[in-house]
C-alpha cells in the first residue's frame, strides 16, 4: 500500500478519535487519523476531565460498570496524568440525605475494584473540617473519591501511541468529503483540505471511522449516510486557582447536581446541560449559565463570589438522539453505528453518545467491527499496554536536585510527561538557559516548550496550550505569550505576520471565554493585558490582516 491508501481512517482527533486511531494502529491496521483543528481541539477539550465511576448512571447498571472498570484500565495505563479528587456532597435538609441514599449503595458497590474506600457520611463538624467553606447549616454530608485525567494530555498521548504503532496523524486536514463508490455500495476513501498547504487532498481507505463528536451528523452527509444526534451544551466557570481543598457537589437550584471541582492549577464550577441548536463551531458560555451555576454552588458556598473568575468554557455532548426522555435520563451510553446495516453502505462507521470514559471502550467496540470487516483476528490490548510516560514511577525530588530546578515546576511537567520528562530534562544540559521559567502561572520551563514544539507537532500558539496548559493559569497568559510566540517561531521558523497573527489568534481565544465572566479583579488583570498586547505591542494597529474584532470591542 502507498502513502494514500489505507486500511482505515479516523475523522477527528477527540477522545474517541485518538483511542480509535490507537486501538486500529496496535492491531497492525494501516490508519490515518485526520482532524480539521488540532487534537483535542474541540468538545473533549471543555469537559471536566473526570474519569467517573459512573455511579450516578445507577439506573443503567451496565454503564456504571463499563465506566468503573474503564477507571481500573485508566489507572493502569495512564496513571501518570491522573489524579484522584475527595469529593464532598453537602446536604442541608433531611429529604435529600433520604433521596440521595441509593447513590451510597451504587457507588460502594465497585468501590474496591478502583481501589477507593466505600462512601462515608460525615458529620457537619467532620465536613466543616475539611472543608471551612461549606455552609455552617448543613446537616451532614457524604464523601466519596473520583479520579481526573488530563483530557488534553490523554488525546495527545493516545495519538502519539498510535504513531508509535505505524499510524499517521494529520491536524489541520478537515474532511471534506467521503467518496464511496456506488455500484459496489462501498466506501472509497475521503477527500480533505490540508490547511497547512492549503491543498485538496485524497486517500483511498476501506474503513472510514467517523468520530466527528458533535459534527457526526454533518460527517455522514458527505457519503449520503444518515445519523442523528441529540446536542446539548455544557459550561464551566474557572476560577484562578483551587479555591476548595475538596471536591463540592451540590443539588443546583433546579434539583440537578452541580460541582466545584479543584482541577490541576485551578477550581472548575460546573456544568449545565442543555438541549442546543447552537452552532458548536461558535460556542460561549452564556451569562445565563454563569449566573445558574454560581447562584447553586453560593446556596453551600455563600463565598463563591468572592472567588476570582479567570475565563468560562463551554462545549457540546454529542448524545444518542433519544427525544423521549428529558436530557438528564438521556443514556450516558454510546452506539456505535455501522452504516452497512443503517444505510446500505459498506465501510463507514460512526459514533453516537459516550463521554471522555468511555472512549476507550467505545474504540474497542469500533475497531472489533473494523476487524470483522477486514477479516483480522488481532485482539484489543489497550487495556494492557501503557501509554508514553506510564513505564515507571518517577522520582521528582531526585531529578530536581540533578538537574537543579524547582521541585514544584518539575512535579508540574511530571503531571504532563511521567517518565518521559527525562527526555525534556536532558536539553538542559546542553542548554542550561531553557530552564528560564516561561509561564509562571504553571510553571513552564523553555525547556519543555522547545520539546513539545519538537515531538509533539504544535503549529499554534493554542496547540502549545493544550500540550502544556500555557497561557491557562491567573494570568491567562498575560505574561508567557510573546515570550513562548518567538520560541515557537524560532523553532517552526516563522515569518514575522505569521508570529503576530499567531499571538493575536491565542489571546482572541482566552478572549473569548473571558468576555462573559470578567468582573472584578479580573478586570484589572485584562486591563493590563490589552494595555501590554493592544498599546505597548502595538498589535491593534498592525498591517497584518487578522479579525481585530474582539480588540476593538474593548475600546
Ligand atoms: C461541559 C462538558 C463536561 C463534560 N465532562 C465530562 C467528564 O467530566 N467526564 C466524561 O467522561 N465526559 C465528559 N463530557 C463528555 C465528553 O467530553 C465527550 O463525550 C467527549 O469528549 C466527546 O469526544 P469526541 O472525541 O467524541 O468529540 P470531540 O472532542 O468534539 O472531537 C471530535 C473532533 O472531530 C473533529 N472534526 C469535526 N469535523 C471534522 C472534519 N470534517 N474533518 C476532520 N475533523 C473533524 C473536531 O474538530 C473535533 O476535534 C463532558 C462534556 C461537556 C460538554
Amino acid at each position: 500500500m502507498g502513502e494514500s491508501e489505507f486500511d482505515v481512517v479516523v475523522i477527528g482527533g477527540g477522545s474517541t478519535g485518538t483511542a480509535v486511531a490507537r486501538d486500529c494502529a496496535m492491531r497492525g491496521l494501516r490508519t490515518l487519523l485526520l482532524e480539521r483543528d488540532d487534537i483535542a481541539s474541540a468538545t473533549v477539550g471543555t469537559c471536566a476531565g473526570m474519569i467517573s465511576s459512573g455511579f450516578k448512571y445507577r439506573d443503567e447498571p451496565d454503564i456504571m460498570e463499563m465506566c468503573s472498570k474503564e477507571v481500573v484500565h485508566f489507572n493502569h495505563i495512564a496513571r501518570h496524568i491522573i489524579m484522584k479528587t475527595p469529593i464532598l456532597a453537602p446536604f442541608k435538609s433531611m429529604s435529600d440525605v433520604a433521596s440521595d441514599g441509593a447513590y451510597v449503595d451504587a457507588y460502594s458497590d465497585h468501590a474496591k475494584e478502583r481501589d477507593v474506600p466505600s462512601m462515608l457520611f460525615l458529620t457537619p463538624e467532620a465536613s466543616l473540617e475539611i472543608e471551612p467553606k461549606l455552609h455552617p447549616d448543613l446537616i451532614a454530608s457524604v464523601y466519596y473519591e473520583e479520579f481526573f485525567i488530563d483530557p488534553f494530555r490523554l488525546c495527545l498521548l493516545q495519538a502519539l501511541d498510535a504513531i508509535k504503532h505505524g499510524a499517521i496523524v494529520k491536524t489541520y486536514c478537515e474532511v471534506v468529503d467521503i467518496e464511496t463508490d456506488s455500484a459496489k455500495g462501498t466506501v472509497d476513501g475521503v477527500v480533505f483540505y490540508n490547511r497547512v498547504t492549503g491543498s485538496i487532498e485524497k486517500v483511498r481507505s476501506k474503513i472510514v471511522v467517523n468520530a466527528a463528536g458533535p459534527w457526526a451528523h454533518k460527517v455522514a452527509e458527505f457519503a449520503d449516510a444518515s445519523l442523528e444526534l441529540r446536542l446539548n451544551k455544557g459550561a464551566h466557570v474557572i476560577f484562578d486557582r483551587r479555591i476548595v481543598n475538596v471536591g463540592i457537589t451540590v443539588r443546583a437550584l433546579d434539583g440537578r447536581w452541580v460541582y466545584l471541582f479543584p482541577h490541576e492549577n485551578t477550581t472548575l464550577l460546573g456544568t449545565t446541560a442543555l438541549d442546543t441548536w447552537e452552532d458548536p463551531d461558535s460556542l460561549v458560555a452564556s451569562f445565563d449559565e454563569i449566573e445558574y451555576l454560581l447562584q447553586s454552588i453560593e446556596s453551600l458556598i455563600p463565598s463563591i463570589r468572592e472567588a476570582r473568575i479567570i475565563r468560562t468554557m463551554a462545549g457540546v455532548r454529542p448524545l444518542v438522539p433519544d427525544w423521549n426522555v428529558p436530557e438528564e435520563k438521556v443514556t450516558r451510553g454510546y452506539q456505535v453505528i455501522d452504516h452497512e446495516s443503517r444505510d446500505k453502505l459498506k465501510g463507514l462507521i460512526s459514533f453516537t453518545g459516550g463521554k471522555l470514559v468511555t472512549c476507550r471502550h467505545m474504540a474497542e467496540a469500533a475497531t472489533n467491527l473494523v476487524c470483522e470487516k477486514l477479516g483480522k483476528k488481532t485482539k484489543c490490548t489497550t487495556h494492557e499496554k501503557p501509554l508514553p510516560g506510564n513505564e515507571d514511577v518517577v522520582d521528582v525530588i531526585a531529578l530536581a536536585k540533578e538537574y537543579d530546578i524547582s521541585l514544584h515546576a518539575l512535579e508540574r511537567m511530571r503531571a504532563r510527561r511521567g517518565t518521559e520528562m527525562v527526555k525534556v530534562l536532558e536539553l538542559t544540559k546542553e542548554h542550561p538557559e531553557w530552564k528560564t521559567t516561561i509561564c509562571t502561572c504553571e510553571p513552564i520551563i523553555e525547556a519543555e516548550i522547545r520539546y513539545a514544539i519538537r515531538e509533539e507537532f504544535p503549529q499554534t500558539l493554542n496547540d502549545l496550550r493544550r500540550r502544556l496548559r500555557l497561557g491557562t493559569g491567573p494570568c491567562q497568559g498575560t505574561f508567557c505569550t510573546y515570550k513562548a510566540a518567538s520560541i515557537l517561531s524560532e523553532e517552526l521558523d516563522l515569518g514575522g505576520d505569521d508570529y503576530l497573527v499567531d499571538i493575536l489568534d491565542f489571546r482572541s481565544e482566552r478572549w473569548k471565554g473571558i468576555r462573559q465572566s470578567m468582573r472584578g479583579e479580573q478586570l484589572a488583570q485584562e486591563e493590563l493585558a490589552q494595555g501590554m498586547y493592544a498599546c505597548v505591542g502595538n498589535l491593534d494597529q498592525s498591517d497584518v490582516d487578522y479579525d481585530l474584532k474582539p480588540w476593538e470591542e474593548m475600546s
